[in-house]
């Protein structure tokens, strides 16, 4: 893991947050419903150019996995998958909490 900018990730599905350790120190938190929102796949986003954020329940993650080394993707429980988060993007949306 020492090839991207993330240090650790930690999906804590009984308070509904990841928490993101980056390599410059910073850690972020996101809530898991939030993650879900934001989703940047086309069915979510459509053709608009902002980020827009989904209404949802989704409060769990069932898997994580690594899209090489420039990003993640996310199994929710609502089984939905297609979104791919870049590093950038992921420390967009997180940082929009502080
Ligand atoms: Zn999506």
């Amino acid at each position: 893991m020492s090839t991207t900018p993330l240090k650790d990730l930690q999906i804590d599905n009984s308070l509904g947050k990841v928490l993101f350790s980056w390599n410059s120190g910073l850690v972020s938190e996101v809530s898991i419903s939030k993650l879900r929102g934001m989703c940047p796949c086309a069915s979510c986003q459509g053709h608009g150019n902002a980020p827009r954020f989904i209404n949802n329940t989704v409060k769990s993650i069932k898997k994580t996995e690594f899209v090489g080394r420039y990003a993640l993707t996310f199994i929710f429980s609502d089984g939905h998958s297609t979104g791919i988060y870049s590093w950038e993007f992921l420390r967009q949306i997180t940082e929009l909490d502080t």
